[in-house]
């Protein structure tokens, strides 16, 4: 049973299926405007560790993860800015589509070299307007929507449970500049549903409104709804997502379905240079690229990762990074040179009992990725026979997704691969003298 610091309680709580079915996590994808950032993809590596803890009870999952490809506000605030998706695409001299698949492109393949294995759906947000048209239309019958020229705003007032999960109070919520406040909104807390599209933009599409395009939040309640049902178990992002999306999307869902939208909230802290949040506009972002460029393997970006818990920021530095792949380049070489010559024997099987329940209840313990790794280490380190600690790190790695007992080939030339394929070929005929 797998334990989790849910945000909108403050407490651990147990992840358990609610139902016989899946177990449904939902996680905020990228807006595809742009490549992932290193930051990004730490949240992304955070919810990939939650679905293996929770495959590793033996629990089954159904993990959703959206592509925003419009409606993603260049500012905070969906009133204000332009889409991003639309500028960059006005940048590049592309088409929004272009823009969109390209990225998403390279998303998914950020994510494999990462290790992070695909969730079951990756819905699009423009695949999925007539799903958020048909929320929308029943939270305005239902008395929380109401429509303004040709957008449709939410009403934070309708709806009590507004400010929970993030704590913020409704006089916080109120914009510093009252030139920011949008004046056809009834309450400045209140939020858009349903843009209408400014003249000449290209991403839209027709509503009982008028020509518009979807506001962000809307678009993550109904992909959630369309694939995870009414009530999701764990819903994922950064922190920097508590407010005003998932709150906007508590507002939304429980407003539409009149029932709890999430069980577990799991917010990941950030990435941090130089103590500043990692981010494209601050322009001290990594891509994983820019990071191969400089002779980094992205699992090493993975190690570094799971050396400090998700709910602590983490400070990216090439020099941390670099420590970070010596540390896994070490485990794998400790692991590739392990004596195979003798059978598991019934001494090791207690030691490895004791192994893998320190293992399962650090990474049950809200994902204590440091301490796990640190089991796998004092395996390499123990009594076990090479058999024996080999066996437990495969196990170890279905979790920890590191590669731990694979032998990296590229990083070696010719001869020495050579020689090592001998080597392997050798140990596992039995020809010890060969080896
Ligand atoms: P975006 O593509 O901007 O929508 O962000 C995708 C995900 O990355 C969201 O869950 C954000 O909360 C998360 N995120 C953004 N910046 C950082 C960062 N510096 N460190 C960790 N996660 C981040
Ligand atoms: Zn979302």
């Amino acid at each position: 049973m797998i334990s989790i610091y849910n945000t909108l309680t403050k407490s651990t709580e147990a992840v358990l299926p609610t139902e016989q079915r899946p177990i449904g996590i939902y996680t905020c994808g990228p807006t595809v405007y742009r490549r992932s950032h290193i930051g990004n993809l730490r949240s992304y590596l955070m919810s990939d560790w939650l679905r293996r803890a929770i495959e590793s009870t033996g629990a089954e999952v159904l993990h959703v993860k959206n592509i925003t490809d419009v409606g993603h506000m260049r500012q905070e605030r969906v009133d204000l800015g332009e889409d991003k998706i639309l500028a960059a695409a006005v940048a590049e001299g592309r088409s929004p589509k272009e823009i969109a698949d390209e990225y998403t492109a390279m998303f998914f393949s950020d994510e494999k070299a990462l290790g992070i294995i695909a969730a079951d759906v990756y819905p699009r947000a423009t695949e999925h307007i007539p799903e958020m048209l048909s929320m929308i239309q029943k939270l305005i019958v239902d008395g929380f929507a109401y429509v303004v020229d040709g957008a449709v705003y939410f009403s934070v007032d309708a709806f009590g449970g507004y400010g929970k999960l993030s704590g913020n109070l409704a006089s916080q919520l109120l914009p510093k500049d009252p030139s920011e406040i949008d004046s056809r909104k009834r309450d400045p807390r209140d939020f858009a549903l349903w843009k209408e599209a400014e003249p000449g933009r290209s991403m839209k599409w027709d509503s009982p409104w008028g020509q518009g395009f979807p506001g962000w939040h809307i678009e993550c309640s109904a992909m959630a709804g369309r694939y995870l049902g009414s009530s999701i178990d764990v819903h994922t992002g950064g922190v920097d997502n508590i407010f005003p999306h998932h709150e906007c999307e508590i507002a939304q869902s429980e407003s539409f379905y009149q029932q709890r939208h999430t069980n577990v909230w799991l917010h990941g802290q950030h990435l941090l240079v130089n103590g500043v949040k990692m981010a494209k506009s601050s322009q001290n972002d990594y891509t994983l690229d820019q990071l191969q460029q400089r002779g980094f393997q992205p699992l090493a970006f993975r190690y570094l990762c799971a050396t400090v818990r998700y709910r602590t920021r983490l400070n990216f530095t090439l020099r941390s990074l670099d420590a970070a792949q010596k540390g896994w380049l070490r485990f794998r070489k400790t692991i590739n040179s392990l004596d195979l010559s003798s059978d598991i024997v019934a001494k090791d099987r207690d030691q490895m009992r004791r192994y893998r329940s320190q293992f399962a209840a650090h990474i049950q313990n809200d994902l204590d990725l440091p301490l796990a790794l640190s089991t796998a280490w004092a395996v390499t380190k123990s009594e076990i026979s090479g058999a024996g600690k080999l066996a437990l790190i495969e196990e170890f790695d279905k979790v920890l997704g590191l590669e731990l007992t694979s032998y990296d080939e590229g990083a070696f030339p010719e001869e020495v691969l050579e020689l090592a394929r001998h080597r392997f070929d050798a140990r596992r005929d039995g020809n010890w003298i060969g080896a």
